[in-house]
């Protein structure tokens, strides 16, 4: 039987060491917080005490942590038993961290994945999270079996870094359409347009997009919207704030342009520094209103 370590309990990585166990593989979890490794024991997940016991005899090792520094000093530390070993980093980090992550494994002769994912929570619970990754062929081959008992799209999208370069790319047309299409709802209102005319014209139009036909930032046009809940999660302002502060980050380092994506990290920065960090990130529309 595959054994996996599992580390970073959080959100995410608790539904998703549930699910990998509820598949059959014999699944250790670990998390710095006790009483996340006490909760993940009751979904299957074997409770370890430590990284290292943990790692001790595992196939695979996959993390779902909050940053890239976080990402790094995990797997220095289980560097010493990789050898042999299959590491799956499932945190969405900057790409650079994710390339030295990738060298760190290579170093110690394991092999490596980056596998950040889309579908939040709901996607973890349910298991049908959408795998971006980087890596070698061979690796990816190994890991996508693995991944696919958490998720119903696995996608090999090129070499190291690369589940992370696509993860923040599409991230930023994300976050840009939704301030676009919450900007073009406010000038509705403003004009006098009702919401569905609006919507009825533009879904079938060339404004049309995810953040219009999926999760429109008003209420009651898109079963799935966050709107109709008065913008619970879903995808949280300070989530998509991270994911676009990493894309800067990336724009600056690769010497790409991004000027909509950097006045999109600052509208949503403002909007976090209002009290809505919590809050989905389709809730901008609050912000444009003036609210
Ligand atoms: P989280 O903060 O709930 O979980 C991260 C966990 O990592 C924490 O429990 C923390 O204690 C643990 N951790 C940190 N350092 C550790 C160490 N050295 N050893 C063991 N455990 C350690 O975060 P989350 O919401 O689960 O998100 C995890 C990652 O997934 C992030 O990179 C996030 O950007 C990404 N992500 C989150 C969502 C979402 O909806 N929450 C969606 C897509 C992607």
């Amino acid at each position: 039987m595959m054994r996996a370590a599992f580390i970073g309990l959080g959100n995410m990585g608790r539904p998703m060491a549930a699910a990998l166990a509820r598949a059959g593989v014999e699944t250790r979890g670990f998390d710095l917080s006790a009483s996340l490794i006490d909760a993940v024991a009751k979904d299957g997940v074997v409770a370890t005490r430590s990284l290292r016991d943990a790692i001790d005899g595992a196939d695979v090792a996959i993390t779902m942590l909050q940053s890239g520094d976080q990402t790094l000093a995990v797997w220095h530390e289980i560097a010493a038993k990789a050898r042999g070993k299959l590491f799956i980093d499932c945190s969405t980090i900057d790409v650079e961290s994710a390339r030295a992550a990738h060298r760190l494994a290579q170093e110690s002769g394991a092999l490596s994945v980056d596998a950040p994912v889309s579908g939040g929570v709901a996607g973890a619970r349910a298991a049908t999270l959408t795998f971006m990754c980087g890596g070698e062929k061979e690796a990816f081959a190994a890991a996508k079996p693995i991944l696919e008992h958490m998720g119903a799209h696995v996608l090999h999208c090129g070499g190291a870094g690369m589940g992370q370069a696509t993860k923040i790319c599409n991230n930023v047309m994300l976050g840009v359409t939704m301030i676009a299409t919450a900007e073009a709802f406010v000038l509705a209102e403003k004009l006098g347009l009702s919401h569905r005319a609006l919507f009825d014209a533009a879904s079938i139009s060339s404004g049309q997009s995810w953040s219009l036909t999926t999760y429109c930032p008003v209420p009651e046009l898109t079963p799935a919207s966050p709107a109709n809940n008065d913008y619970k999660p879903g995808f949280m302002t300070a989530l998509m704030l991270k994911d676009l502060r990493l894309a800067q980050e990336a724009a600056a380092h690769a010497g790409a342009a991004s000027p909509l994506g950097a006045v999109a990290t600052q509208l949503y920065a403002l909007h976090q520094s209002s009290g809505q960090g919590a809050a989905d990130f389709s809730s901008i529309i609050r912000l444009i209103r003036g609210e």
